[in-house]
């Protein structure tokens, strides 16, 4: 089994976070070095590393994590302006963090996403 991260110790309540949102599925909260002035993450409570890792049985979080996006980005208020959603995969994919999560990064103009 992979090494558990950070992010399964916030998920449990054991790591500090500001906590946004939390059901049987999924998980947001702050990202603690935000890119724009909304920058929320949002994970599956299943410790799946990689998007490589996915399996049919997590379709339900992972659309999920859509459904929670949307309701995160009314919330904070740049749904009207848009946003980005953005998943890192791997070593290529500029992912340092193993447990799959969503970044919901808005606030501001992003400007073209490859850098
Ligand atoms: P990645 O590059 O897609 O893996 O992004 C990992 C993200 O997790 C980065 O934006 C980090 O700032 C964020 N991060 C790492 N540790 C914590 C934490 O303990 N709380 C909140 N965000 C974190």
């Amino acid at each position: 089994m992979a090494e558990e991260t950070i992010f399964s110790k916030i998920i449990r309540g054991e790591a500090p976070a500001d906590i946004l949102y939390q059901d049987e599925l999924v998980t947001a909260f702050r990202d603690i070095r935000p890119q724009a002035p909304t920058h929320i993450l949002i994970v599956p409570n299943r410790p799946i590393p990689t998007a490589n890792d996915v399996t049919p049985e997590d379709e339900p979080a992972l659309g999920r994590m859509f459904t929670v996006a949307a309701k995160l980005a009314r919330q904070e208020g740049i749904a009207d302006d848009g946003y980005r959603l953005l998943v890192n995969c791997g070593r290529h994919g500029g992912q340092e963090v193993y447990h799959l999560h969503m970044h919901l990064i808005g606030g501001r103009p992003l400007g073209p996403m490859l850098a």
